[in-house]
């Protein structure tokens, strides 16, 4: 479902992602590990075109991410052909940043009403059938500063399904919460990769990598040093950097 070609990406003179290539099937998880400042997140972020990229390719779902190719030459795509594209990729950050005014019901119906034109009453119900999903169906009116951390995560991932994505991706989403906390969202999320939903996980758990993850990639300084099964890139890691690295988030 995603092929990432050869990546390339520079912030000034710094390079962040030096020729990163990957391939995502479809329905299948890929966790992303890797120490701080590998560029793990600006991968993801590329993904969905939240940054450019000054070489390589990625295409969702056998479509250019960000760009059209007119010839020779490729252009940027316009804001709305980027908005199209980033509707079927959801997104989950660290951070929730779920909006503070709306309720839990509100922040997830707010991008299904307002961007897709899904009639309120519709919304409503799947939001609620999302809300009941992630285990929150008591939750609907809390407003998030009414809601632990795990909770608001989980409304943000109700928010990122009412979109109906083809991929999911998760950019650290327990390392803000209480240790307590991690279990339940770590659940919900084993739960949607079950169901089939193709994800890619930026996560340290290495628990979830090791029970849920179809693909693990090692990442370090820019690219992509290791990957593979679970069994072989955690247990029988070749490369020394990957063992150094996991041991020391183990
Ligand atoms: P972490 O585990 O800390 O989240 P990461 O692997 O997600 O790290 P990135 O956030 O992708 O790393 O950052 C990779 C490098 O790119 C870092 O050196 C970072 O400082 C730099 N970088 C990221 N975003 C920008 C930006 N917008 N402008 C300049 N430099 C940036
Ligand atoms: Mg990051």
């Amino acid at each position: 479902l995603v092929e990432i070609r050869r990546v390339r990406k520079s912030f000034g003179a710094h390079q962040v992602l030096r020729d990163v290539s990957l391939a995502v099937p479809e329905g299948t998880v890929t966790v992303l590990l890797g120490p701080s400042g590998s560029g793990k997140s600006t991968l993801l972020r590329c993904i969905n075109h939240l940054e450019s990229i000054d070489g390589g390719r990625i295409l969702v779902d056998g479509e250019l991410i960000g760009y059209r190719q007119a010839g020779h030459t490729t252009h940027e795509m316009t804001p709305r052909q980027i908005a199209r594209q980033r509707r079927d990729i959801g997104m989950v950050f660290q951070k929730f940043n779920l909006f503070p005014h709306l309720t839990a019901l509100e922040n997830i119906t707010e991008a299904p009403v307002g961007i897709a034109g899904v009639p309120r009453a519709k919304a409503k119900a799947r939001a609620r059938e999302l809300l009941d999903r992630v285990g929150l169906a008591d939750f609907a009116g809390h407003y998030p500063s009414q809601l632990s951390g795990g909770q608001q995560q989980r409304v943000a991932i109700a928010r990122a399904l009412a979109m109906d994505p083809k991929l999911m991706l998760f950019d650290e989403p327990t390392s803000a919460l209480d240790p307590e906390l991690v279990g339940d969202v770590l659940d919900v999320m084993r739960e949607l990769a079950n169901d089939g939903m193709t994800m890619i996980v930026v996560t340290h758990e290495i628990g979830f990598a090791r029970g849920v993850a179809d693909q693990v990639v090692f990442m370090d300084g820019g690219v992509v040093v290791e990957a593979g099964p679970p069994g072989e890139v955690l247990d029988r890691p070749q490369r020394q950097r990957t063992r150094n690295f996991l041991e020391s988030v183990r």
